[in-house]
């Protein structure tokens, strides 16, 4: 069965083509500028040169058609027959508390999905768009959708809720949501796997570190805690978050500065984390690259960073009355052994103990950087939300009548 996994943004839209029975890869793509007048479709395949495509790309329909015209060209597609794509599955980044795990899409959850608009309002109408337009061009395949926060729903009252008044949660569901919900789902598995013990024995602390990036306390397989919040904003400082603040900056800083809500909104969404501090960039490696120089800024930028997460994990371990495991991911956690040991330097009154040699390793695959004698081990996982994405809609899919139309 091929599934093609699709995370669409406002104007663009990342495909991976995956066949289920191997869960291999068949291509890869995005379109980006979608709306405006040089859209360009970027499709790439194992082995073969990158193709890239500029046209003018109005919206997500016409987005999709060129997706699926590329999957089946007679010289750089993978397929024979638009058929051939038997099931869709989406990225949707708020489920709210409607969602505690993936579905098929019918009328009900797109209308849940929409009422979710206004708690994420820059990602589910993108990913809505995405829906719709699959269902022009592939009114017959079953779609799925996956949601960034349904990991997260196991979490107890005493992590989701904040102290504030409780009209507000009951009104309008102010409450913790956590995002990453699929990459630290995927790790936390994967790392089971890798250290050979059921989940269910595991206490765990994933850290998600990319542009945005988020620890989640993983008790038994379940999140039990997560450091993003009602938005990705909150917790451990990010390429361009601000992460954790007192919220009392929000208003001073609007008295002091004379700014609006948004501006502010704005500020600590897009102006603030690695790139504030450090004065260079959102980059960790143009970052890296400057401490290295002996930049002091991008000094300070780098050890508030590792702090934050250093701090997330003590408090996760005394969350869950212990750890076993220290969890790695995404652009930064898999890439940069700089900073993994800055954050694991820090820990060793846990009992974690870092190989120098084997944090040092550049490798695509699962591995240990701690000593075999390390009490709690620490692991680089490389993540992969989009095969979680496929899985869930092919065992989705395959429930739907017990059988496939196109199979
Ligand atoms: P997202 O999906 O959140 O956009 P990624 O998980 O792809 O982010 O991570 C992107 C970030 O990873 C980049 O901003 C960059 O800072 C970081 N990154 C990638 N490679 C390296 C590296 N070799 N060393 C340090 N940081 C890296």
């Amino acid at each position: 069965m091929n599934v093609l996994v699709i995370n669409a943004g406002s104007s663009s839209l990342k495909y991976q083509l995956y066949e289920m029975n191997t869960e291999q890869v068949l291509a890869t793509g995005r379109v980006e500028r979608i709306g405006m007048e040089s859209s360009i479709l970027t499709h790439e395949v194992e082995g073969r040169a990158e193709v890239r495509e500029v046209s003018e790309i109005l919206e997500h329909t016409t987005a999709i058609r060129k997706v699926l015209d590329m999957l089946t060209h007679r010289q750089f597609g993978v397929l024979n027959a638009i058929s051939e794509v038997q099931a869709v599955g989406h990225r949707v980044v708020h489920g709210g508390e409607t969602f505690s795990e993936s579905v098929l899409v019918d009328a009900n959850v797109k209308l849940e999905i929409r009422k979710l608009f206004d708690l994420a309002p820059l990602h589910n109408p993108a990913h809505m768009m995405g829906i719709a337009a699959v269902e022009m061009n592939l009114p017959d395949v079953p779609q799925a959708v996956v949601f960034d926060t349904a990991f997260h729903q196991t979490m107890p009252k005493t992590s989701y809720l904040y102290a504030i008044p409780t009209v507000l949660y009951r009104k309008h569901q102010v409450r913790r949501y956590g995002f990453h919900g699929t990459s630290h789902d995927y790790v936390s598995q994967r790392a089971a796997e890798y250290l050979g013990r059921p989940l269910r024995d595991l206490k765990l602390v994933s850290c998600h570190i990319g542009n945005g990036a988020s620890c989640t306390a993983i008790l038994h397989g379940r999140s039990y805690d997560t450091s993003m919040g009602l938005t990705p904003l909150e917790g451990l400082m990010m390429g361009t978050r601000s992460g954790d603040l007192d919220p009392a900056i929000v208003p001073y800083t609007m008295n002091k500065e004379d700014l609006t809500l948004n501006e502010v909104n704005s500020m600590l969404n897009k102006h603030s984390g690695l790139m504030a501090v450090s004065g260079i960039s959102s980059d960790m490696r143009e970052v890296v690259q400057a401490m290295e120089a002996g930049n002091e800024q991008a000094k300070l930028a780098f050890e508030m960073y590792a702090y934050r997460i250093r701090k997330y994990i003590g408090a996760y371990a005394a969350a869950m009355d212990g750890l076993d495991a220290v969890l790695f991911t995404a652009g930064v956690g898999e890439n940069s052994d700089v900073l993994r040991k800055r954050v694991c330097e820090g820990l060793t009154f846990f009992g974690l103990e870092l190989d120098h040699g084997r944090n040092a390793v550049r490798s695509k695959d699962v591995r240990r950087i701690t000593t075999d004698a390390s009490k709690v081990a620490a692991l680089v996982v490389p993540t992969n939300e989009e095969l979680l994405i496929a899985r869930d809609t092919y065992r989705l899919a395959r429930g739907q009548g017990g059988e496939l139309r196109h199979e």
